[in-house]
């Protein structure tokens, strides 16, 4: 089956078109600066050199007929008709406590969707735009909605529940939710086959780190624990967001600057993080290794208190399933960087982790970096969200 997968955000629109038969992509690309000016559509076909279509793309109706164009068209299309997409999976941020799973877009859904926009005000909306222009330009093709959050749901509630007062739960479903589900569901589940096991008979913990970074805890297949809350702001140092934090600096700052709590709240989310402790040098990883090479010790704080920090999550969840089988780092971090790497390993030695230094120098492939006698395998598991969003399609289609 041929699987467009969109991802859609307020301004963008990220696609791939997936033969998830072959897992071959056959096409993908982005939609840049939706009702912005200077918009743009990139589409790189498999095998066909990159174009690049500049013009006026005031709302995500248009992006996504552009899009359809492209993947059509005569020279740098990848098929002859519409009816060749089988189906589009969506990435929709927040299911919320109602969606556990993937699920095939009906009136309902979108209703369901919508309602959830007060916990994702960002994201949700700008998702059911997508599905609706995907409505619009492809009818009688089926929609399916895979949540971010869909993964984590299995957390017991002494894992989801903040120590504050329980009205706000019964009121505004105040807890903690975790993102990034598609991507540790993919990699935890893939980590175990690496080893020629069921994720069911493992203790395993995922570091997902991207530019958003979040650990998760899955033990016998079902996530446990998650670093990310209510909203992705919480847990670890991420690119821009600060993750934990003593709540009460946000009154502290606001008073001290003269800034609102949503003032506060773009601080935390859009300059903090490494960014923002390299003293605004970089949010990119590749930056801040050569910035610390050079002698920057704000590049040197950053990446050390980055470090320190995902340690410490490994740890509370090895201490949360009182043991640990496979720690699995992914994503843009994870996958690539080695002075990430080696900064967290460093700190595993006290659970018998041994590790290959030559092996956290290669980039990009699944790989195990952990020595045979080391008490837990360590690996490199490179994430495929789109493949598996494309997976999940199918099986409901
Ligand atoms: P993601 O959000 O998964 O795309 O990850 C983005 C982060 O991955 C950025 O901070 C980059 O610095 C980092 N990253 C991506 N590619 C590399 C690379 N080749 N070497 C080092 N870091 C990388």
């Amino acid at each position: 089956m041929n699987i467009l997968v969109i991802n859609c955000g307020s301004s963008s629109l990220k696609y791939q078109l997936i033969n998830s038969d072959s897992e071959e992509v056959l096409a993908k690309g982005l939609v840049e600066r939706i009702g912005i000016d200077g918009s743009q559509l990139t589409h790189t076909p498999a095998g066909k050199d990159k174009v690049v279509i500049k013009e006026d793309i005031p709302d995500h109706n248009k992006a996504v007929k552009l899009v359809i164009d492209a993947l059509v068209d005569g020279s740098h299309g990848v098929i002859k008709s519409l009816s060749e997409i089988d189906a589009v999976g969506h990435r929709v941020v927040h299911g919320g406590e109602k969606f556990n799973k993937a699920v095939l877009v009906t009136d309902e859904v979108m209703k369901d969707i919508e309602e959830l926009s007060s916990l994702a005000p960002l994201h949700n909306p700008a998702n059911l735009i997508g599905i609706r222009s995907c409505q619009t330009n492809m009818p009688g093709t089926p929609n399916v909605a895979v949540f971010d959050t869909a993964f984590h749901q299995t957390m017991p509630e002494k894992a989801y529940m903040y120590g504050l007062p329980y009205e706000y739960y019964e009121k505004y479903k105040v807890r903690r939710y975790g993102f990034h589900g598609t991507s540790h569901d993919f990699v935890s589940k893939h980590a175990a086959e690496l080893i020629g096991k069921d994720r069911k008979d493992l203790k395993i913990i995922v570091c997902h780190l991207g530019n958003g970074a979040s650990v998760s805890a899955v033990q016998n297949g079902q996530c446990v624990d998650t670093s990310m809350g209510l909203t992705p702001l919480e847990g670890l140092i991420m690119g821009t967001r600060s993750g934990d934090m003593d709540p009460a600096i946000v009154d502290f700052i606001c008073q001290k600057e003269g800034i609102t709590a949503a003032e506060m709240n773009t601080v935390l989310n859009k300059k903090s993080g490494v960014y923002g402790l390299s003293n605004y040098a970089s949010s990119d990883f590749r930056d801040l290794s050569e910035l610390e090479e050079s002698g920057n010790k704000y590049a040197k704080l950053a990446l050390d208190t980055y470090c320190y920090r995902v340690a410490k999550y490994i740890g509370s969840y090895v201490a949360a399933m009182q043991g640990v089988d496979i720690i699995a780092l992914t994503a843009g971090v994870g996958e690539n960087n080695y002075r990430a790497r080696r900064g967290i390993c460093d700190y595993l030695g006290y659970l018998g982790v041994t590790v290959d230094d030559e092996k956290l120098k290669i980039r990009g492939e699944d790989l195990i970096v952990s020595t045979p006698d080391s008490k837990v395998t360590v690996m490199i598991v490179p994430t495929n969200e789109e493949l598996a969003i494309a997976k999940q399609t199918v099986e409901l289609v």
